[in-house]
């Protein structure tokens, strides 16, 4: 059972969309959630988490005594040194690779820290990346409001990858990126509609064309949508 902390200033957005589907019906049987509400460690009667920026500029930023103190409440969860996560946009894009990293022989968890405002005072980062070995996670090249729908994004694509919370492990290997190949089209019944028929070798029985057949497509599909995977695929 792998236990995802996430570090927040809003813990009442969770589960939310991680509570659905086969991931849902996975928690408590191959995952755990914990959620720790930053602003319960805010010392003064007020419960402030941010605070104006040094030097000036627009927006708060969230004050590194109170995150570190909800971090360390968040690492107590854990009897080893779990995989500790901070969703920033200026950290390294998410992707396949960087979800396989995380969870590659992780029995120890993850702890997500999840940003507001215009973030979080820097030392902390420092501290944690340094002391921890937190890593900082984009979620791609635009700018959310905050951390918690990039965690939910990180927490699902991990835990897809536990054997056995799929019905079906053979999708995760053929799904996108996996082998830097988007995945080939799908179809299901009915056989035709608005006028497009499913292409017949689909419909063959013959495993080894299906095969061919789909390998042909997504690759097509790569090289036409993605050339910067497809330069990767080819070497
Ligand atoms: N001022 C920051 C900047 O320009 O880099 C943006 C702060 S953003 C409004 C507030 C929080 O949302 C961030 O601290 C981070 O936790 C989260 N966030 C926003 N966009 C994100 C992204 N693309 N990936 C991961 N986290 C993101």
């Amino acid at each position: 059972m792998i236990l995802v902390t996430v570090v927040t200033i809003f813990p009442e957005m969770f589960p939310g969309a991680l509570a659905f589907s086969l991931l849902g019906a996975g928690l408590g049987k191959f995952w755990l959630l914990k959620v720790i509400d930053i602003r319960e460690f805010a010392t003064d009667k007020h419960k402030t988490v941010d605070d104006r920026p040094f030097g000036g500029g627009a927006g708060m930023v969230m004050k590194a005594d109170v995150v570190d103190i909800a971090l360390k409440a968040a690492l107590n969860f854990y009897s080893q040194l779990p995989k500790i996560i901070f969703m920033t946009p200026r950290g390294h894009v998410f992707s396949q690779k960087i979800a396989k990293e995380i969870m590659d022989g992780n029995d120890a968890g993850i702890i997500i820290l999840c940003g507001r405002y215009e973030g979080i005072d820097q030392r902390v980062i420092d501290f944690w990346k340094k002391r921890y070995n937190m890593r900082d996670v984009s979620i791609g090249d635009y700018i959310l409001f905050g951390g918690e729908i990039p965690a939910m994004v990180i927490i699902d694509s991990c835990l897809r990858l536990i054997p056995g919370i799929m019905n079906n492990t053979e999708s995760t290997s053929s799904e996108s990126f996996s082998i830097d190949l988007l995945e080939y089209p799908q179809y299901t019944k009915p056989r035709s509609w608005n006028s497009e028929d499913v292409p017949s070798i689909l419909l063959s029985g013959n495993h080894k064309e299906i095969a061919e057949w789909r390998t042909k497509k997504a690759e097509e599909i790569t090289k036409n949508v993605r050339p910067d995977l497809w330069k990767s695929y080819k070497k």
